[in-house]
């Protein structure tokens, strides 16, 4: 079975290529052979970052998935990328429960609600006081809050600030990223592994192949696979990589969710 990729984004999200379509994105699956798309667009509650946000209507998101179903044999999935916020539990279960998404994907686009992109989380901080207080709140995510199937690309705070260098030394974090692990793992949640760094210049996935391997000697079985694509010429990009990676690090399996209920496919 070709594997489904497990977190791309269409024109529902305001950061996507416009011309990222359901149709287009299923146009590609055909061609690939790939019998299921799982959308999964942002949702950032009560962010800071002007341009999202724009929630998209899930009610006519969810009847335009019906409506082109019967015209393709693409089993068409309804995912949705959370950005997680300490104070949002209550607003991002009462969303959750209003619709029936097929995965949650839990990822921190801001930190103490100060921007990473925009680079207001990294100002004061250095390099690695900066990616111990990211860790730190992404512990404290996966410690308070369990509504969200994998936490998306758990390393990623590495693709933004103004540092001379783009990587961490995993040694020097091992123990709080083993604490994180180990919540995620406990609890039965997942992770991904996001092959966008690979087309960002980043030279590695996220998480990079120390995190993932450390993941599966703790125990961890849930992980998913997604290219991030925003575009759909990205669509399951790096994916002969990521696989590569997942056996290397010990994975015989790679997971994909649907009815938020995880299913394993061989690799
Ligand atoms: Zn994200
Ligand atoms: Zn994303």
């Amino acid at each position: 079975m070709r594997i489904p990729d497990s977190h791309m984004h269409t024109n529902f999200s305001p950061d996507a290529d416009k011309a990222a379509t359901f149709e287009a994105y299923i146009e590609k699956a055909e061609r690939s052979g790939v019998k299921r798309l799982m959308f999964t667009d942002h949702v950032d509650l009560n962010t800071t970052v002007a341009l999202f946000q724009m929630i998209p209507d899930y009610t006519a998101y969810r009847s335009t998935l019906k409506r082109l179903q019967p015209s393709t044999d693409v089993e068409l999935c309804m995912g949705v990328e959370i950005g997680y916020q300490p104070e949002l539990h209550q607003a991002y279960d009462t969303f959750l429960s209003n619709h029936p998404f097929d995965f949650v994907i839990m990822s921190l686009h801001t930190g103490d609600g100060l921007d990473f992109h925009n680079g207001d989380f990294f100002i004061g901080k250095t390099q690695n006081e900066a990616y111990r207080r990211y860790f730190e709140l992404v512990k404290d995510a996966v410690k308070r809050y369990d509504n969200y199937d994998v936490f998306g690309h758990i390393d990623y705070i590495i693709r933004y600030g103004d540092y001379a260098t783009r990587d961490y030394d995993f040694e020097t974090f091992r123990p709080i990223i083993d604490a994180i692990l180990t919540i995620i793992i406990e609890k039965g949640r997942g992770i991904e592994l996001n092959t966008s760094g690979l087309r960002y210049g980043l030279g590695h996935t996220h998480p990079k192949f120390e995190l993932v391997k450390r993941y599966k000697e703790l125990g961890g079985t849930i992980i998913t696979l997604g290219s991030d694509a925003h575009s759909v010429k990205d669509y399951r990009a790096g994916f002969e990589e990521g696989l590569e990676l997942l056996r290397e690090a010990g994975f015989t399996h790679v997971t994909v969710f649907k009815n938020r209920t995880p299913e394993f496919i061989e690799i």
